[in-house]
């Protein structure tokens, strides 16, 4: 006798979730990411250019960056938005470090910058071999305290005439580990056109960084125990505007800003979905209280989704 299916793969199949805010490409696998009767949020608009939100678990709220205005922002359900640091050195990526304290990767700082528990703002790295970076933009944190970031162009100024990037002291734009405890930055891939988001898979064996210069993919690196990487293949490319920030879930998919949105990939690359926001998203977060809001910013806007699953990692 043939085997009928589980009645919710049959439920599942007959009612999608809203067709105005996602997409499925793999209904039941996207099922277990955004449950049904979820709805995308805005939750405040009204900003210049939008990035890098991070979930501070201990004060339950958003850290995130409006980089032309300078100014890194708080969201929180009971507070709304108001304002977290200004001048933020037109901050980008924010990340939480291993004891919980803030790193802010800063556009016009050329830095990753360390907010210490006394609220005091020291420098992490500025540097690699002797000359500056050129505009840290991400950055996410290893269990073991390294700190990995990416360092492209796009926070230096363009010359008009040559159409060269104005004080870039770096040979190219590449991909730093960073170790606080030996006070040492390795570039650790030195091939992107523009390196820029970046999230390691739940057991930290791979790291995925999106390149969203020219190939406007996300390539995946096997880590060795010393901190050096290898491979580096193509894992997923983008149909919708480039990848900026990237998140992995708990069970290893991952979450990728986009043109139109969020995209979500399982671990074998193939696409399981979109969740469609009006406008184009450069970043996103998991947070909230129980860890299953994903929080996006896409250009003036804040915006919110509730998901099935938790990000990999703290
Ligand atoms: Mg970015």
């Amino acid at each position: 006798m043939k085997r009928l299916p589980p009645l919710s793969l049959v439920l599942l199949s007959i009612a999608p979730l809203s067709a105005a805010d996602f997409q499925s490409d793999q209904p039941a696998e996207f099922a277990r990411c955004v449950p049904q009767g979820s709805k995308v949020e805005r939750l405040a608009t009204d900003f210049t250019f939008v990035e890098g939100p991070v979930w501070i678990k201990e004060g339950g709220y958003l850290v995130f960056s409006d980089i032309p205005k300078d100014e890194l922002r708080r969201w929180s359900p009971s507070g709304g938005v108001t304002v977290f640091r200004q001048p933020s050195r037109n901050a980008n990526g924010n990340t939480i470090g291993l004891t919980g304290r803030l790193l802010t990767c800063e556009h016009s700082g050329r830095r990753v910058a360390l907010l210490e528990k006394d609220g005091t703002l020291k420098t992490l790295v500025d540097a690699f071999e002797g000359r500056k970076l050129n505009s840290p933009n991400d950055a996410v944190v290893k269990s073991d305290g390294t700190v990995w970031f990416t360092d492209p162009e796009y926070g230096l100024k363009t010359n008009p005439t040559t159409k060269k990037k104005e004080g870039k002291e770096q040979p190219g734009n590449f991909v730093y580990r960073h170790d606080p405890r030996t006070g040492r930055t390795t570039a650790v891939v030195r091939d992107f056109d523009q390196p820029n988001g970046l999230a390691f898979s739940p057991d930290e064996k791979l790291l995925y960084v999106a390149d969203s210069g020219t190939p406007k993919h996300i390539r995946v690196f096997s880590v060795r125990g010393d901190g050096t990487l290898d491979g580096g293949r193509v894992f997923c490319t983008l149909d919708q505007g480039v990848p900026d920030g990237i998140r992995v879930d708990q069970d290893g998919r991952l979450w990728s800003s986009s043109g139109d949105g969020v995209q979500i990939f399982a671990p074998d690359g193939r696409r399981i979905g979109r969740i469609l926001v009006p406008e184009s998203a450069a970043n996103l977060c998991f947070g909230g209280p129980d860890g299953r809001t994903l929080f996006i910013t896409a250009r003036k806007s804040l915006y919110a989704v509730k998901t099935a699953v938790r990000g990999a990692g703290r």
